[in-house]
């Protein structure tokens, strides 16, 4: 997606050889004139496939995907990181080790809004090495629901996730992959990969 990757060249800033921080746009401040189109290109994606929810994780993942939803016309619900007053108990859990802040958090979702009738599609920011994908995918499992695929709106292709994912037969979406930051430099790869 043109002007995603323009965005990442312009506005992106290259913490480390494996980390780039994108707090101009997406996740801190966020565009939502882009965020309107991420939104549509997905709902372009993904729309064959029946998709009855897109879930993701608080909180860098709720402006893409609740835009993916009201182009798919469905409601979007994002995993929350820490269990509320207000939501204790009827949860579906999972744990997720995170990668850019070197912590594990306990995620977990309402029984109430995922159910063994949905197809859902999984949405976050960046795929890295895949371990929120992997327990978002395990609270859909827990519900019972079927996944239509993963929507990710920046893949790190020189981390594993994105391959994990394909092998399991997952059809995985990203609007740009990186193949390299290796000297500040961001490289991208110039054919997307799909499954
Ligand atoms: P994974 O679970 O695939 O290892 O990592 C994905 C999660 O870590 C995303 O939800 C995202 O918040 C965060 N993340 C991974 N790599 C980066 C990165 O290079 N930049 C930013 N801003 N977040 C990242």
């Amino acid at each position: 997606m043109d002007c995603l990757k323009k965005k990442i060249v312009e506005e992106g800033k290259v913490l480390s050889p494996s980390v780039i921080k994108v707090d101009a746009f997406l996740n801190h401040q966020i565009d939502p004139v882009l965020m309107k189109e991420i939104g549509e290109e997905f709902a372009s994606r993904f729309k064959e496939l029946g998709i009855t929810k897109v879930l993701t994780l608080e909180s860098s993942g709720i402006a893409p995907a609740q835009m993916t939803a009201l182009s798919l016309g469905v409601p979007a619900i994002f995993a929350r990181k820490k269990k509320s007053l207000t939501m204790k108990d009827h949860l579906y859990t999972s744990k997720v080790h995170s990668f850019t802040k070197q912590e594990t958090n306990e995620i977990s979702i309402s029984k109430d809004f995922m159910t063994e009738d949905d197809h859902v599609l999984i949405l976050d920011d960046f795929l890295a090495n895949g371990q929120a994908a992997k327990g978002l995918i395990d609270l859909i499992e827990q519900s019972g629901a079927s996944i239509a695929g993963v929507a990710i709106v920046i893949e790190k292709g020189f981390q594993d996730g994105g391959r994990l994912l394909r092998r399991q037969g997952i059809k995985v979406e990203s609007l740009a992959t990186l193949s390299s930051l290796e000297g500040s430099t961001i490289t991208f790869e110039t054919q997307e990969v799909s499954s």
